[in-house]
Order: structure tokens, then C-alpha cells, then sequence
């Protein structure tokens, strides 16, 4: 998993290291993560297939409709020869709508003791395209829980020191249920093996996060994804003088698992909106393995054996066990109003 991960990471990063040349080429401004989305399922669903065959179910975000279409002809042209530069030397359009198309099974219901992975081969796309945040999140999920998670971070430093706007090596995250750990490895050419590792554990991130005065809170970067003004409401509870990092992706769950930030609050901000499976089980995985308690609005443990989304939850809360406690106790008494 660290292995496909790490090489998805890698073609995200080259096509972002050339944004306007990839505009340029297809006359479209969002063409940059079109195509490292099809690229990054491609690669990771390749790989998986290799290692597990028929076993695999795959329930990934993309399917290859989008470039079979001849209108879309330059699009599938950006996307091989992005490829052909490292993960996959000889690909054909066919053998790359195969592999993307690997990741169009249907998840798995809770009651199913047999497994499934899930893929956001680019989660925070709007990161993506301005140069910040985002992420390849891939989890094994059994039962309605993720076991097993790997999450590559392109654009942030494997030093939890550093800000977020500095350039940076990117690391990727893995982590295993019941382990009470989480290995953080530098991306590039170990390919998520060997030298740099790191391990978050709660007593990792407590020791970071203890050295702040006041607690910092992560959030999305955009308002139309959580509701910023009520956790606004909420951190002035808690502290008047909380911190704040807005940051795409759900490389938020991975900068509170190290103990970069306290807190990531996501609140409705659109009422009937389902969370997807894809966008929160590797980094719940994550945040619950370095030690923090991972729910939604009103305290219920996210259910991922429902379908393609969280239909069961709203929302996300997550922070280490006595802070978790006190926002539940506080989103309640502002009832946030699309909770
Ligand atoms: P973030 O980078 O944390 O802002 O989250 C990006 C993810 O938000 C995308 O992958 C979308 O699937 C998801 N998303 C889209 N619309 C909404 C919404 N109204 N509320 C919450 N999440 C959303
Ligand atoms: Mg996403």
C-alpha cells in the first residue's frame, strides 16, 4: 500500500510541478488534476492488482468514462505521457482504462466480514490546483472500519516544525489498527521505505502538541466544506486565543496525529451533505492510531459500511480524548445549524 501510494504521490507531484504547461495543452483549467486523478487511481490500482489479482475490490473515486470519450483526447494524451516519464514506462490507453476501472467495484456493507480498499487518488483538488495541500488516501476497510492506511502528503514537510507554505518533500503516512502507531517516511526515492522514518504515537504528538500554550485548530480551506464561523464559535469556547490552519485534504488528520494542530472541526455547512468514504478513512485511521478520538458532530464513531458514504454521520470531530469530549459538549450547546 505505502509502496502505490508513494509512486501516485510522485505522478501528483509532476503534473503539479508543470500546472500551466498541462492548462495549456488541454485549454482547461481544472486539466491539471483531471489528469493526475486518472494517473494516480491508475498507478495505485495497478499496483494493488498485482499484489492481491482477483481479491482486489477496489472502491475508487474515478472511473475511465471521462477519458474514453474522443473529446477528451488530449486530456488521455497528458495522462500517458505522465506515466511513461516514471510509473508505468510502456502504458497503453487501454491497459490505463483497465487499471482505472479496476477501482469501480462496490464497497462492502458493515455486515460483510470481507474487506475492501478505498481510493482518493487526489483528495483537497482545490489544493492541488493553487499549489498546496492535498492527498493520495488509501484505505482497507473490514466491517465498517478502516484497518489499514497509507496517505501521502506531496506537499508537507516530514518535519512537523516547519509551516505549511514552505516547499516541501512531501512524506506518506501508514498505519494499522490496534497498533497504536503511525510510520511517517519521506517521499521520493526510498518510495516510502528506509531512511527518515518517524513514528507518531500518542505520546509523540502529546509531547508536540503540550509545548503550545493554546490549542490550534485545522479546517478546510474552503467555507462551503465546513461551517468556519461556528468553529469559530466553538475554539472561543475552548480557548479565546486559539490558533488556526486552514489546509486542504485530509492531511488535517495527519497534522493532528503528529501534533501539529489540536483539533480538526468539520461542520456542516450544506444541509443533506453525505461525506464520502474515501475522504476520511485513511486519515481517521491516522488521527485514531497516534491516540485521538475520531467522530462526528454529535459523538458517534464514523460508519464506513453504509455505501460509498457516511449516510449514518455528520460531520467530523477530531482531538485527543478530553479536548474531544469538551467540543461534543460545545458543538451541542451552539447546534450548529446544519448538523
Ligand atoms: P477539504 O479539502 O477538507 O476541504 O475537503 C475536500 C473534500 O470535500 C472533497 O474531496 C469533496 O469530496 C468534499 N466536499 C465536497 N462538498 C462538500 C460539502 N458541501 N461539505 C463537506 N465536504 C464536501
Ligand atoms: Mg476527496
Amino acid at each position: 500500500m505505502a509502496a502505490a501510494v508513494s509512486a501516485a504521490s510522485a505522478v501528483c507531484a509532476a503534473v503539479q510541478a508543470g500546472l500551466d504547461q498541462y492548462r495549456a495543452i488541454t485549454k482547461d483549467d481544472r486539466s491539471p488534476v483531471t489528469i493526475a486523478d486518472f494517473a494516480s487511481q491508475a498507478v495505485v490500482a495497478r499496483a494493488l492488482r498485482a499484489a492481491l489479482g482477483d481479491d482486489l475490490i477496489l472502491v475508487g473515486e474515478e472511473s475511465s468514462s471521462f477519458l474514453r470519450d474522443p473529446a477528451h483526447g488530449a486530456h488521455l494524451r497528458a495522462a500517458l505521457e505522465v506515466l511513461r516519464a516514471g510509473a508505468w514506462p510502456g502504458v497503453t490507453a487501454e491497459a490505463l482504462f483497465e487499471a482505472i476501472d479496476v477501482g469501480g467495484a462496490e464497497p462492502r456493507r458493515g455486515d460483510d466480514p470481507r474487506g475492501f480498499f478505498t481510493l482518493d487518488p487526489i483528495d483537497g483538488t482545490k489544493g492541488f490546483l493553487r499549489g498546496g495541500q492535498y492527498a493520495v488516501a488509501l484505505a482497507y476497510i473490514r466491517a465498517g472500519r478502516p484497518e489499514l492506511a497509507a496517505m501521502g502528503c506531496p506537499n508537507l514537510s516530514p518535519d512537523p516544525t516547519v509551516g505549511f507554505d514552505a516547499a516541501a518533500a512531501g512524506c506518506v503516512f501508514v498505519g494499522a489498527r490496534g497498533t497504536g502507531r503511525v510510520v511517517q517516511s519521506p517521499l521520493g526515492a526510498s518510495c516510502g521505505r528506509g531512511g527518515g522514518e518517524l513514528l507518531v504515537t500518542p505520546a509523540s504528538r502529546a509531547a508536540f502538541a503540550g509545548a503550545r500554550a493554546h490549542p490550534v485548530l485545522a479546517e478546510s480551506v474552503e467555507s462551503a466544506h465546513s461551517d468556519q464561523s461556528a468553529s469559530a464559535l466553538i475554539m472561543r469556547d475552548l480557548d479565546a486565543a486559539y490558533g488556526l490552519v486552514r489546509l486542504d485534504s485530509q492531511c488535517k488528520y495527519a497534522v493532528v496525529a503528529r501534533g501539529q494542530a489540536d483539533v480538526y472541526l468539520r461542520l456542516p455547512s450544506k444541509r443533506g451533505y453525505v461525506e464520502r468514504i474515501w475522504d476520511h478513512a485513511a486519515g481517521a485511521l491516522i488521527a485514531e492510531e497516534a491516540g485521538c478520538v475520531v467522530t462526528d458532530v454529535e459523538g458517534r464513531p464514523l460508519e464506513f459500511g453504509h455505501g460509498r458514504g457516511l449516510e449514518a454521520n455528520r460531520g467530523v470531530v477530531v482531538a485527543p480524548p478530553a479536548l474531544h469530549a469538551r467540543l461534543i459538549e460545545s458543538i451541542r450547546a451552539h447546534r450548529p445549524p446544519n448538523a
